[in-house]
């Protein structure tokens, strides 16, 4: 730098509400309470949260992951991740003898419970979420021949309802709320009379992040997102900052990942963490970017968030003896 420049001005905007929400706080409470009072091993079907720090976190601890419930050993304790389950899963562990432990986020429980609800009253329920994600998976499983995902306003074309008068959309509880909103404008102009669901099925922790990081892109010449690539709310995040005006986004699993390159010319990094991201991580990015200059640190608030869920009930109980007990045919 010449002696004639002036150093460029740099400072970070750091969203609020970001990183764990209730539900994700919950499931990783779970796992460790599980572990301490039945010891491991504790299974835990599919990555707890979708965040590869906490999964290795709790691998040292003692859980370890699977993909199928038919990998757990009869006898044997399984915990279900915060994304929930189809009915068939909870019925292939009873016939494996285990002994189970939910932690599907009660927000998504929710969906689930509507999912039934329309089913049983006949509805054809068009499901907005992303084809393969396993919360989308568990929901449909609630009424396979109800439901039909609809993956995004492009989709929208190719959806056909047995009764165009019978027919209410749901959707996963982490998507973009503006491109839902697009996916719901389509479907209504092509249904009419589509039902919406009672209330919102994109949950508050999705919507506040998303709502934090739309304040700060217009400002941001650069935004990071501290988050996994299979995390959809934090690939949303990503998303929303460049639809937002952002000069440019990238998600990150931890401050390693970021690319000097990616600070050519920024003055104003924003700095936001996905819903199941513990605040270590973000920290870490944090420190990253004052070893570059980036000392000053602005908070952008867009809600307070108090909301907090009781962790699962199955944890009230000897669940070693029971499973003992389910073996043994008693
Ligand atoms: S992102 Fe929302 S639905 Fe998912 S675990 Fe968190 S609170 Fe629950």
């Amino acid at each position: 730098m010449g002696p004639m420049t002036a150093p460029t001005p740099r400072r970070v905007l750091l969203a609020a509400p970001r990183g764990y929400c209730a539900g994700v706080d919950r499931a990783v409470i779970a796992v460790e309470k599980a572990l301490e009072q039945y010891g491991s091993p504790v299974y835990v079907r599919h990555e707890i949260v979708h965040n590869k720090y906490v999964v290795q976190t709790l691998e040292k601890k003692g859980a370890i992951f699977v993909e199928e419930t038919a990998e757990v050993p009869e006898g044997s304790i399984v915990m279900f991740s915060a994304h929930g389950v189809a009915p068939t899963v909870h019925q292939e562990a009873a016939e494996r003898k285990l002994a189970t432990i939910d932690a599907t986020c009660p927000l998504v429980t929710k969906v689930h419970k509507e999912a039934v609800r329309f089913a049983q009253q006949d509805f054809d329920i068009l499901l907005i979420g992303h084809e393969g994600h396993e919360e989308v998976i568990g929901t449909s499983g609630e009424a396979p021949d109800h439901i039909t995902l609809v993956d995004g306003p492009e989709d929208v074309t190719n959806v056909e309802v047995r009764d165009p008068s019978r027919v209410v959309w749901l959707s996963q509880t982490t998507l973009s709320v503006d491109e839902t909103m697009e996916t719901v404008g389509a479907l209504k102009e092509k249904f009419p009379l589509l039902v919406s669901p009672p209330s919102d099925d994109i949950c508050y922790a999705t919507q506040n992040r998303q709502t934090a990081v739309k304040q700060m892109g217009a400002d941001a010449d650069l935004v990071i997102v501290v988050g996994s690539k299979n995390s959809s709310n934090s690939v949303r995040l990503v998303e929303v900052a460049l639809g937002a005006g952002a000069g440019d986004a990238h998600l990150v699993d931890f401050a390693d990942e970021i690319d000097e390159a990616w600070l050519e010319g920024v003055s104003t990094v924003g700095v936001t963490s996905g819903a199941s991201v513990p605040e270590v991580l973000v920290d870490g990015v944090l420190e990253w970017l004052s070893r570059r200059g980036f000392e000053d640190v602005e908070i952008v608030k867009a809600a307070e968030e108090s909301i907090t869920f009781s962790l699962p009930k199955e944890l009230r109980r000897d669940l070693r003896a029971e499973a003992a007990e389910l073996v043994e045919g008693k």
